[in-house]
């Protein structure tokens, strides 16, 4: 289980999360318009969940249908950031749902 950052941080970035993460595994380059969450070492403390000043932070299984796409794009942001930075700004052009 992990903890899955979505759309909704797209361009507010304000990384709140990323402070109160005991484990600091909530991570974004100067480059991204978001951040995303460790897979592997987020530990489900839900810490994260309640300092999102906009509510973009889900526990895995508690992911809305219509951001589903941000559970896998959190753990390829650790293997290809480049090809996950592509998909954002794709579909922040389609007008995605901010969720
Ligand atoms: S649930 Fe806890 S460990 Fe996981 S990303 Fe959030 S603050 Fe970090
Ligand atoms: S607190 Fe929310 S909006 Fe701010 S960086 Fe973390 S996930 Fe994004």
């Amino acid at each position: 289980m992990t903890y899955v950052i979505s759309s909704a941080c797209i361009d507010v970035k304000d990384q709140s999360c990323v402070s109160v993460c005991p484990v600091d595994c909530i991570f974004s380059d100067e480059v991204d318009r978001m951040c995303y969450v460790h897979p592997t070492k987020c530990i489900d403390c839900a810490a994260c969940e309640s300092a999102c000043p906009v509510g973009a932070i889900f526990k895995e299984d508690d992911v809305p249908n219509a951001a589903s796409e941000f559970t896998s794009l959190n753990a390829q942001w650790f293997e290809e950031p480049e090809v996950v930075r592509a998909r954002i700004d794709a579909l922040v052009e389609q007008g995605l749902a901010i969720t």
